[in-house]
């Protein structure tokens, strides 16, 4: 539900407030945002919302709804599920005096994952305790203190794919790292007409409906850990080529959810060598993907035993750890076809 957010009503509003609140994960504040109970929607479920007969929206407010329902298409960074409007939608979405919110909230929603949901909207005028509704949207010039209801919406349709309340910072300095918000803010403050998910919601919508892509962005809001290993031959004829291959995944950990052992392709990896015994790693390159997801190769041509391994950094922009593959030999064998080098020649003695 979107409740009010004038804290000096706190009083007057206890019961809201202590709904809007309650966590199912007892987040930290800035995690990811905690999930709602009742499980997700299918992957890419394609949910279809008409207006709620006998209290359909006025035009202003239809429009900020399908707005925001383009919104998670948009900015899902996941295989959330997807919002449309059909006329023959199954899942009604209402406005107006039929509102079945807490009494002081601005709009609620109902979810029977996988199957259905409801939302509801406040009529523009509404007179809570606090103070009378005004949407930003029935205004050519939006008055302070209005509700965006495109922003609102995006809350609701956050809450249906499972999304709970973003534990903030006690300063919110990180208020627009959700738009799935306890209190959405009123024009102007900050956040007020957010039209996208933010990335703390991105991480939980990742974590509960998986990636669109194995090359598409880990919401910085989440902390993965990496794991990479690396494959090559333990022996070689003397010039011959070495083709080593590394595998970058996800670490296969079950608080990642869906995201554990998902191989990470695009991301760039690199070799480094050095002759056994030598302390010191030089780099050999970046490896080129492999054809299979999440693999990297490289190819070398050996005249000596050298070892290897295969290392990540983590990106500035998306939310991975660095990984470093275990090491590898590769023994050489000894040159036996003239012109030999000396060293090489002497070794074979
Ligand atoms: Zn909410």
């Amino acid at each position: 539900m979107k409740c009010i957010r004038d804290r000096r009503l706190a009083a007057l509003v206890s019961t809201m407030v202590l709904g809007c609140t309650a966590l199912t994960g007892g987040a930290a504040a800035h995690s990811p945002d905690p999930v709602l109970a009742g499980g997700p929607f299918a992957q890419n479920q394609a949910l279809k919302f008409s207006w709620r007969s006998g209290s359909v929206p006025i035009a202003a407010i239809q429009t900020a709804v399908k707005a925001a329902a383009a919104d998670v298409g948009a900015t899902r960074g996941s295989q959330a599920a997807t919002f449309t409007y059909a006329t023959s939608g199954g899942n009604p979405i209402g406005y107006g005096l039929g509102a079945t919110c807490g009494v002081n909230g601005i709009a609620c929603f109902t979810r029977t994952a996988p199957t259905s949901f409801t939302m509801w909207l406040r009529e523009q005028g509404h007179v809570f305790d606090w103070g009378t509704m005004k949407w930003c949207q029935t205004y050519a010039t939006p008055p302070t203190g209005c509700y965006d209801a495109e922003t609102i919406a995006l809350d609701e349709f956050g809450h249906v794919e499972g999304l709970d309340h973003h534990v903030n910072y006690a300063d919110g300095s990180d208020y627009l790292d959700a738009v799935v918000q306890t209190f959405s803010h009123t024009k102007p403050q900050v956040g007020w007409n957010m039209h996208t998910f933010g990335r703390c919601d991105i991480a939980t919508l990742q974590r509960v409906y998986d990636m669109l892509t194995w090359s598409a962005k880990y919401s910085t809001c989440n902390q993965l850990s990496t794991t990479l290993s690396l494959v090559g031959p333990a022996s070689l004829v003397y010039g011959g080529s070495a083709t080593i291959t590394a595998t970058l995944k996800v670490t296969d950990a079950a608080a990642y959810d869906r995201l554990g052992g998902n191989p990470l392709t695009g991301r760039v990896v690199t070799l480094q060598t050095r002759a056994p015994g030598a302390t010191t790693w030089l780099s050999a390159g970046t490896m080129s993907a492999g054809s299979t997801s999440g693999t990297y190769l490289k190819t070398l041509i050996l005249t000596a035993d050298i070892q290897a391994r295969a290392v990540f950094r983590a990106p500035t922009d998306e939310g991975l750890g660095a990984s470093t593959s275990a090491t590898a030999t590769i023994d050489v064998g000894a040159c036996r076809v003239a012109p030999c080098p000396m060293s090489a020649s002497a070794r074979s003695q």
